[in-house]
């Protein structure tokens, strides 16, 4: 059967993840998450004191990154790899979340990022979450979702989702990582968060994942079998 490559793209916390990983399971094809990769990055950066303001000490750093994917058949996850190293749960720290948006805005960043997953896409067969996958990593790609959600509910989701690691967080402090990874994601020079013309804009804001992944599959089988 016909491979295609599935982008699925939009704000913080709409739950682009949790339909990506889905769909990708139904249909046998791997789930890559971008933003696990700028956030591999940010922590390689953090640790080593780079200064991603200075784009020759951005580009040696960049040389000394390996990002790996590995899928872990416990969980049905797929874990990031930081040179050999599993950082997937390191990764969803605050620190990194109040950074992460800024390092990806990085010209020398989004370069060498860009072109690993473009990489991972050469087979097809591929569902990617981010926020410039359908616009700028595979403009060609057979089908694009833009997923949006109401502000507060991406909120109390995200909330959820970090007390799990930090008892101590607070709703404030959760809605101003959001607002502000918005604001730098949409407004940054190079490759934007922005809809592809041609994507498909599904509001997920009272739809369970089921719902979401009926109307998904649906119109991804017709991509398909075009
Ligand atoms: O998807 P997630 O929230 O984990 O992404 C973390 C951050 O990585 C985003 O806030 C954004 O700054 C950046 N990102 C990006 N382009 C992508 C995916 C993520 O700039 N394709």
């Amino acid at each position: 059967m016909k491979k295609i490559i599935i982008t699925i793209d939009g704000y913080s916390s709409c739950g682009k993840s949790t339909l990506a990983k889905a769909l990708a399971a139904q249909l046998n094809y791997v789930f890559i998450d971008s933003g696990a990769m700028y956030r591999a990055i940010t922590l390689y950066f953090l640790r080593n004191h780079i200064d991603w303001n200075n784009p020759s000490e951005v580009k040696n750093a960049i040389e000394n990154i390996t990002l790996e994917f590995s899928y872990n058949k416990e969980n049905g996850s797929c874990e990031m790899f930081l040179n050999d190293e599993n950082v997937e749960w390191l990764i969803r720290d605050m620190l990194v979340a109040e950074n992460v948006s800024e390092v990806a805005a990085v010209k020398e960043v989004r370069e060498f990022a860009i072109a690993e997953q473009r990489k991972m896409g050469k087979g097809k067969g591929i569902v990617m979450d981010g926020r410039d996958i359908g616009s700028t990593v595979f403009p060609k790609a057979e089908f694009k979702i833009f997923l949006i959600a109401d502000p507060a509910i991406r909120v109390e989701r995200r909330f959820r989702e970090m007390l799990e690691k930090n008892p101590n967080i607070t709703i404030d402090e959760v809605k101003a990582n959001l607002e502000m990874r918005d604001y730098i994601d949409s407004n940054r020079e190079f490759s934007p968060l922005r809809k592809a013309k041609d994507a498909v804009e599904l509001d997920n804001s009272n739809l369970t994942i089921e719902d979401q992944m009926k109307i998904a599959l649906k119109l991804a089988k017709g991509k398909i079998q075009d």
